[in-house]
């Protein structure tokens, strides 16, 4: 095939301790195009990934009650403390940027960036540098098809265009329009400099017609493990929670699946390629369809003998939600090691305010039934949701101790309003304001920043450090020893 044009594609994700599944899936799609890609991810360079999760210290413990602190005379240490971490975390990494700068004096078509939310210095210093030698500038994520957000970012100087749709198919054709200087407004979830933006991207059908996704550009050799990360659909069966952000992002946007043959084929190719058997499903929801979770654990061992598989799943209420004991048993026979759920509380009256679709005795049994099967359990949940009282983090607090032993790692959060969701929509609309205050929109996050008075008493303080110090007593153990490799991913 005729050589199309370079591309240089640059991976900002540093916290990856395996290949970035937006990137392999946009090399691929450029590749099979024709054109000429060049890989540029954190660790290729030498930058130490930074871990998600590990075995905790006490340090970790004080952190996170000082993240989480709401006791007022606290306030202005623990807002401090939060700016100074999301600034660590954001800034450009020098290495990166030299790297960057290196590449792109071999003069590459354009440059396509795939950006989450606190990529914003990072993007803003790479497109400067990119201007000053005229190369075009595309920035992908999937929260550019919300308004604000968008609106936000199209104001870096530098910056081709944002695009907030899944570009799988589309990225070849984006791509030469922007060399030839056509019109960009003809694809979906595009948003230009000047403001002009493009009809809203419809999710994408069918999946299967994705190409398999291309990581042969990722610095195998460094990763502690080699772990192939795979989507076995998109959005989420459910995506009524509340406060969920993924399911108005453009990845997310209604459920669609894979076939189980193209999710198998790909397993089996990759693991053929980087001469591994670790996959880590990146769904929201793997049991959306109960049957793709039963047909992995059942097949997979004949087409990858070995396999072993780690995911995230919601503990829904459905009849069949693919997670009864004898699920759970088949799959970790058939590799399943790991598994991550959202628990985000223990007391019912807080599940059903955010519409989660989960009850606490449902997310008991699972835990009991996931444990009793060999898995580790991993889970989410946060503090601070609008309308919380002092009772509900009591409930919170009781259940973590109820199953301290069944856990292997809880990550605890303070509660963010995101943009898009409904509860963000129902703050915004100011309902809310007896229960929050100070409110400030940050649309370079997608987010709403505020301060939620009802989280300042004395009970709902002691009830958290109780649940806090729950949580320590679990992260600060080593997980099960069957999922130690998996230890940090998610
Ligand atoms: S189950 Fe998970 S992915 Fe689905 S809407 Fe709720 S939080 Fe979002």
């Amino acid at each position: 095939m005729a050589h199309q044009g370079k591309v240089l594609l640059v991976d900002l994700n540093a916290f990856s301790s395996f290949p970035t599944l937006a990137i392999g899936l946009v090399t691929a799609a450029l590749r099979r195009d024709g054109y000429a890609v060049q890989v540029i991810c954190p660790l290729d360079h030498g930058r130490p990934t930074a871990v998600r999760e590990r075995r905790e210290r006490l340090t970790d413990h004080f952190m996170r009650r000082l993240h989480l602190s709401a006791y007022q005379p606290i306030l202005p240490l623990r807002d401090l403390a939060r700016r100074a971490r999301a600034f660590v975390r954001d800034k450009p990494d020098r290495v990166t940027i030299d790297r960057i700068r290196s590449a792109i004096e071999s003069r590459p078509s354009v440059i396509l960036l795939s950006a989450y939310l606190m990529h914003f210095e990072v993007v803003r210093k790479i497109a400067a540098i990119a201007q000053q030698q005229d190369i075009p500038v595309v920035v992908g994520g999937p929260m550019f098809n919300i308004a604000a957000t968008a609106e936000h970012w199209r104001k870096l100087p530098g910056v081709t265009a944002l695009v907030g749709a899944e570009s799988d198919l589309s990225i070849p054709h984006i791509v030469r329009t922007v060399v030839e200087k056509g019109d960009l407004l003809q694809f979906p979830g595009v948003t230009l400099p000047d403001g002009r933006i493009s009809v809203a991207a419809e999710p994408l059908r069918p999946l299967d017609s994705t190409p398999f996704a291309d990581f042969t550009d990722f610095p195998w050799e460094r990763y502690p493990v080699r772990i192939v990360p795979i989507m076995t659909g998109r959005g989420c069966q459910w995506a009524k929670c509340a406060f969920c952000s993924d399911v108005v992002s453009a990845n997310g946007l209604s459920y669609r699946s894979r076939s189980i043959g193209h999710v198998l084929a790909e397993m089996e190719e990759q693991a053929r390629r980087h001469a591994t058997r670790n996959f880590l499903f990146l769904d929201l929801k793997l049991n959306s369809w109960p049957d793709m979770l039963r047909a992995i654990a059942e097949q997979l061992p004949q087409r990858v003998p070995g396999a072993e598989w780690i995911g995230t799943v919601h503990v829904d209420t459905r009849a069949d939600n693919g997670l009864s004991f004898r699920d759970l048993k088949a799959a970790v026979s058939g590799g399943m090691r790991r598994v991550s759920f959202g628990l985000e509380s223990g007391s019912q009256r807080l599940l059903d305010s955010m519409n989660k679709g989960s009850t606490v005795e449902g997310n008991s049994e699972f835990i009991r039934n996931a444990h009793r099967a060999g898995l580790s359990l991993r889970c989410t949940m946060f503090a601070g949701y609008p309308g919380e009282t002092e009772e509900d983090m009591a409930a919170t607090a009781d259940f973590l101790e109820a199953h301290e032993q069944q856990l292997d790692r809880v990550r605890f959060n303070a509660f963010s309003v995101l943009d898009e969701t409904p509860i963000f929509k129902r703050v915004a609309e100011q309902s809310e304001a007896l229960i929050l205050t100070d409110l400030r929109p940050d649309p370079q996050r997608a987010k709403m920043e505020y301060r939620n008075r009802t989280i300042e008493t004395k009970g709902y303080r002691k009830h958290k450090h109780r649940a806090l110090a729950s949580v320590y007593r679990i992260n600060k153990r080593s997980v099960r020893s069957s999922a130690r490799q998996f230890d940090g991913l998610m």
